[in-house]
């Protein structure tokens, strides 16, 4: 079973990446920022608590979004492994993980850092929010937010996953298909 995190600033190819990379190794995607958004537009009362965070780009409170995350590697029994996109993203999160999967017999077998500058990320994220209708991508603002939101928050988690022997980092620059082939290279020198 590989059971991977993705992580790296908004903007730095998470979900892109993880959509290839999960149809390579048969794996689930979760991705917390989208099962927010699909409970906003369902108009769920979960999704009018995350609303409220994520469109001045600030986290959404830990416990919420670890009871969301569980509830979904809950429904997929039968997976032979997962990606975790976006989460997690505080040590507290990380630690409800690390718990979670050992009650579970599983663990994470690497967290993988997609590794670009923030004036890049700025304008990828400036660019996808005039298609993707994303509020948060919209607003230099509240892009920059998420950014500190980041800083403070999940970049301790570099520590976290290193001091377990599981952290990696790999470019985030370059053609999306060029970024597939090194996160391929790195999943498959894991095993
Ligand atoms: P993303 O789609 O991953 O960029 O996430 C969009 C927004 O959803 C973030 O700015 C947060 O407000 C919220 N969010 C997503 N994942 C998490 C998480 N693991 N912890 C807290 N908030 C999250």
């Amino acid at each position: 079973m590989i059971n991977l995190v993705l992580f790296g600033k908004p903007g730095a190819g998470k979900g892109t990446q993880a959509s290839f990379l999960k149809e390579q190794f048969n794996l689930v995607h979760i991705s917390t920022g989208d099962l927010f958004r699909s409970n906003i537009q369902n108009e769920t009362p979960l999704g009018l608590l995350a609303k409220s965070y994520m469109d001045q780009g600030d986290l959404v409170p830990d416990q919420v979004t670890i009871d969301m995350l569980e509830a979904e590697v809950d429904k997929n029994p039968k997976a032979q492994g997962f990606i975790f996109d976006g989460f997690p993203r505080t040590k507290a999160q990380a630690e409800a993980l690390d718990a979670f999967l050992k009650e579970k017999n599983m663990s994470i077998s690497a967290t993988i850092a997609l590794e670009a500058a923030d004036d890049v990320l700025v304008d990828r994220l400036l660019e996808r929010g005039k298609s993707s209708g994303r509020t948060d991508d919209q607003d230099e603002a509240k892009i920059r937010n998420r950014f500190e939101e980041y800083n403070l928050k999940t970049a301790p988690l570099r520590d976290y996953y290193t001091k377990q022997g599981k952290f990696q980092s790999v470019s985030g620059i370059g053609s999306i298909e060029a970024i597939t082939e090194r996160l391929t290279e790195l999943i498959n020198s894991l095993s």
